[in-house]
């Protein structure tokens, strides 16, 4: 039996069931990633709100940030959305190939 949501409605409903689970599960000693799972979830959800209300279809692609800005030099093989970029460029290291490095920039 296939429980997946089938519509915007249910997907809505299930989404919020998510948001109040990770609500519920923040005590002060939530690490960051906790707040940023939520924010993630929360980004989900205003996604789905978006397309209810027949809102235009993503710019960048991605389930997180769907009207954000594109990443004009998005790396072969990663998403064009520039949040997530700067987020996986930070998380590896590198920086984006057309802006300066500030450690050489002096
Ligand atoms: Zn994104």
């Amino acid at each position: 039996m296939n429980n997946r949501p089938s519509n915007p409605l249910e997907q809505f409903l299930a989404q919020m069931g998510t948001v109040n689970d990770l609500v519920y599960q923040l005590t002060p000693d939530s690490p960051p990633a906790a707040l940023a799972e939520l924010r993630d979830a929360l980004t989900v959800v205003t996604s789905t709100v978006n397309a209810m209300l027949g809102m235009p279809h993503s710019t960048t692609g991605c389930r997180f940030h769907p009207q954000g800005p594109v990443d004009p030099v998005a790396p072969p093989g990663w998403s064009t959305c520039l949040l997530c970029n700067t987020h996986r460029r930070r998380d590896s290291g590198t920086r984006r190939p057309d802006l300066p490095n500030p450690s050489t920039s002096r």
